[in-house]
């Protein structure tokens, strides 16, 4: 049975990106949040060290050398005139949280404090800001928790457990609404909307070292994807380079923005001879590579030699306390390490996804190199590509990407609401999803899913992780296409309605593998290194022929067609980057 619902609006993902979006909708028009968690337990709260803004509290800060350690963290591959309002609207952003509740950490004057993070800088390089704004290590939990109220008090109408399996787009491409599946009853249900916001976070999961969160899937993404919306900068994804070791889960930069420090196995603080002016607060791709060619050349840990580690022993206990509570608790946790005494073996995590779905800055998807706008649809945080962070994001530029970009796709949307009618959809919408869902539950034997998802996870790390080439890049294109052959066969043990993890955990994994194939195939093409993309048969950054953005359309074949998108130029003129 298929129940059908209309809104003017939809935000498709109940993270910071999509109630910020939705807080904007709801003041002007009827919306509705779909989310397959639970809101509150969605990523964003588990982001730590903070969300930045040159509120120039603590130390002299300007909106300008902000959007400049942005474009200049990103490599030049970020959209300038993107960054530049960003960074201008970061400062009411932060404050507008603050009048929600907020509770910050404060100044002893009872200001904002702001600590400092890597890449943000003074007078455009001269030494380390103090910029990011934090609530102590649960930054992101208190801007969630912040946001929710701020629905609930406007009668956000929430479909939780939900998940968005495809978009409706009527023949002129217009957006029509959505399917989802209620995970409770095993139901599809049409969602009909004139705008549909997707807020679906990122896709960390198909690594087997990551910082992300098992919902982290990418079906955002893939969704659009399969209805021939392209993908902008796969290849572009974060490697964070302070995960605990073997398990991937983040230590906050925060750690090194109070004083830690990163040392090899001879006890080297060896980020003084890659970057030598903001040493370990250098840019998390930079931090990344450097641990990688410690390891390389025998100065790695451990029983495998592969890990450094975080010291953070010097500091004053107080500040630990005050300041980096979760992250030490964890290491205590999870490797029975105490950070006040002795240093915690860390490895990069696979943490952030800079590309995604191509959007002007008001959230607008866009087609193409000329940026043709879809009617009606809409992307904002992590699943999103505006694109303000490039080939590398800078720490807490994320959470204030989501607050930023998040009320303005919720104001065009409302906007687009107000002119636009409820398209009516197709005869039965929902046959697409029904036959992927019944394909899947039909087979009785087949290919098992946790099999799949555990060879693509364990060959993305090996093969498209730190460092890349065309000779693994290919070898992991080939696994991809035989992985892709075994999903079409994939069967699954549970046939029930009811709360069908498994058959949902199977439709995660299809999206998955289309990021991978999105993922490998840009930084297949990619041949130059630039941010987090680094090509080891091609170490230099290419401007003559690589300052431009990749789209990655997927053809009704299944193939995959690239075309490219210049980047958007404005004051800052490439140079090498240097720390
Ligand atoms: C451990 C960690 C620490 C971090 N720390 C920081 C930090 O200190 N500062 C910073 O700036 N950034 C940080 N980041 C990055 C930042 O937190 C994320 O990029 C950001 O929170 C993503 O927000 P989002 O709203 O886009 O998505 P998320 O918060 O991930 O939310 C995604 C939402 O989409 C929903 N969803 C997904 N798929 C579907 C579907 N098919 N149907 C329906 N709903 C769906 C989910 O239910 C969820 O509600 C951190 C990230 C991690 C993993």
């Amino acid at each position: 049975m298929t129940t059908t619902h209309a809104y003017d609006a939809l935000v498709i993902g109940g993270g910071g990106g999509g109630l910020r979006a939705a807080i904007e909708l709801s003041e002007r028009c009827r919306t509705a949040v779909i989310s397959k968690l639970y809101p509150t337990r969605s990523h964003t709260g588990a982001a730590q060290g903070g969300v930045c803004a040159a509120l120039g509290n603590v130390e002299e800060d300007s909106p300008e050398w902000h959007a400049f350690d942005t474009v200049k963290g990103g490599d030049y591959l970020v959209d300038q005139p993107a960054a530049l309002l960003m960074t201008e609207e970061a400062v009411e952003a932060i404050y507008q949280l603050e009048r929600w509740g907020l509770p910050f950490n404060r100044t002893s004057d009872g200001r904002i404090d702001q600590r400092r993070f890597g890449g943000h800088t003074r007078n455009h390089g001269e030494a380390p800001v103090r910029r990011a704004c934090y609530a102590a290590d649960r930054t992101g939990h208190m801007i969630l928790q912040t946001l929710y109220q701020q629905c609930v008090k406007r009668d956000v109408r929430f479909f939780n457990e939900f998940y968005c399996l495809d978009l409706l787009r009527d023949d002129a491409g217009i957006t029509v609404g959505i399917v989802a599946f209620e995970l409770a009853t095993g139901e599809l249900h049409v969602f009909r909307a004139k705008a549909v916001v997707f807020a679906t976070g990122g896709y960390g999961r198909m690594f087997r070292v990551t910082s992300n969160a098992h919902a982290l899937t990418g079906d955002g993404p893939s969704v659009v994807w399969r209805r021939g919306i392209p993908l902008e900068d796969m290849e572009m994804f974060q490697f964070h380079p302070t995960g605990l070791a073997r398990l991937g889960v983040l230590l906050s930069e925060a750690a090194r923005g109070e004083g830690g420090i990163v040392l090899n196995s001879e006890g080297e603080r060896f980020m003084e001879r890659y970057a030598p002016t903001i040493k370990d607060l250098a840019p998390r791709d930079m931090v990344s590579r450097a641990i990688y060619q410690e390891i390389k050349e025998g100065r790695g840990g451990g029983p495998a030699g592969d890990q450094v580690y975080l010291d953070i022993s010097h500091l004053d206990p107080k500040v630990i306390e005050e300041k980096l509570p979760d992250i030490t608790e964890f290491a205590r946790i999870y490797l029975k390490v105490e950070p006040m005494e002795e240093p915690v073996p860390i490895q990069p995590t696979a943490h952030y996804a800079m590309g995604g779905i191509p959007t002007d800055t008001d959230g607008r998807v866009v087609v193409g190199a000329d940026e043709d706008v879809v009617p009606g649809l809409y992307a904002v945080g992590e699943c999103a590509c505006v694109s303000v962070h490039g080939a590398n994001r800078l720490g807490t530029n994320s959470l204030l990407d989501l607050v930023v970009f998040g009320r303005r796709a919720g104001d065009d949307a409302a906007r687009y609401v107000r002119e636009a009618d409820l398209a009516t959809p197709s005869e039965r919408p929902e046959q697409p999803t029904l036959e992927l869902l019944d394909g899947i539950l039909g087979r009785t034997t087949g290919d098992n899913a946790g099999e799949i998802r555990k060879e693509l996870q364990d060959n993305m790390f090996e093969l498209a992780f730190v460092v890349r080439s065309d000779e693994s890049l290919t070898k992991m294109q080939q696994i991809i296409a035989s992985l892709r052959d075994r999903y079409e066969r994939v069967a699954i043990t549970d046939k029930g309605a009811r709360y069908n993890t498994d058959l949902m955990e199977t439709v995660e994994l299809g999206y998955l593998l289309d990021c991978a194939d999105a993922l490998v195939a840009g930084a297949l093409v990619r041949t130059e290194s630039r941010g987090a993309h680094f090509r080891e048969d091609h170490p230099l950054r290419d401007d003559a022929n690589w300052l431009k953005h990749t789209l990655a359309y997927r053809e009704p074949d299944g193939s995959i067609r690239i075309e490219y998108k210049a980047v958007k130029m404005g004051p800052y003129v490439p140079m090498e980057r240097k720390y």
